[in-house]
């Protein structure tokens, strides 16, 4: 496989994905953000109650697009979700906070707005949509996924992305850790019905296992280069990109560092490399 993520090629972004999950596509595209923030509002069918995940950037048209969508079908925004602290998903929480009235919770008490957090394990229900809340750092150390039961679908934000893969944020961001999150959301598509990666950026998969499953092939595959370029006597985390990340846009080179920052970190604690 060339950097092709299983799923469906044809699943659009923006509108319906399940059927209790809508994208709102934010207009902040770029190499690292993709086609831009999707921004998911959920809602139970019949209740007049929705969540919003991932507000995204601090853009009004984007953040009054997402109440009126919620408007159009008769629904109240009545709680914001954060999936991490990364700008492109929560630099407009605060102004959406305001025009809706609603509390922004997440993992990291610095984007919280309101009483409540959120922690790994807990069960939000809201007019009767089921979610519950998984941690999944890696990508950052406060990053969540949200599980949605009914739908057979998670909410990854960026820790599983609709396409290529995503970077782990060294220091804040952990291999160990995006490895192990990994697993667990392994687990949850081969045991426990999810189907369906509603992902913080690029389009719906409809094939959770075989995303998972790419992204742990494609993460060893990386870690094995890494290994390999500094045996090679690749001193330095730019001089190792230029070596493994050779065939990815130069535009994600610093985004690369900070993930062979994570891989080096990683190598030299499981005693692979010398200090
Ligand atoms: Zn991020």
């Amino acid at each position: 496989m060339s950097g092709l993520l299983p799923g469906d090629p044809a699943a659009g972004i923006g509108g319906e994905a399940t059927p209790r999950a809508l994208c709102v596509l934010a207009p902040n595209p770029s190499p690292m953000t993709l086609d831009g923030t999707n921004t998911w509002l959920l809602s139970e069918p019949g209740s007049d109650l929705a969540v919003v995940i991932d507000p995204g950037p601090l853009h009004e048209g984007h953040l009054r697009r997402v109440i009126e969508t919620a408007e159009q079908q008769g629904k109240r925004v009545a709680l914001t979700l954060l999936t991490h602290g990364h700008a492109d998903h929560s630099e407009g929480a605060a102004r959406f906070a305001e025009l809706t009235g609603s509390e922004v919770r997440a993992l990291d008490p610095a984007h919280r707005l309101g009483s409540e957090g959120l922690t790994d394990g807990q069960r939000l229900d809201v007019g009767g949509l089921d979610l519950r809340v998984i941690g999944t750092p890696g990508h950052t150390s406060d990053s969540l996924t949200f599980h949605l039961p009914a739908d057979g679908a998670i909410l990854t934000g960026d820790t599983v992305l609709g396409r290529g893969t995503t970077m782990v944020a060294h220091p804040d961001g952990r291999l160990g850790d995006y490895l192990d999150s990994l697993r667990h959301l392994h687990g949850m598509a081969a045991e426990h019905g999810v189907r369906t990666v509603l992902p913080g950026h690029g389009p719906v998969l409809a094939d959770a296992l075989g995303a998972v499953d790419y992204y742990l092939a494609h993460r060893a595959g990386r870690l094995a280069q890494v290994e390999t370029a500094v045996e090679a006597g690749c001193r330095t985390a730019a001089e190792v990109v230029a070596r493994v990340y050779a065939d990815v846009d130069r535009a994600l080179w610093p985004a690369a560092e900070l993930s062979v920052l994570a891989q080096l970190q990683y190598l030299r604690d499981h005693g692979l490399i010398p200090d």
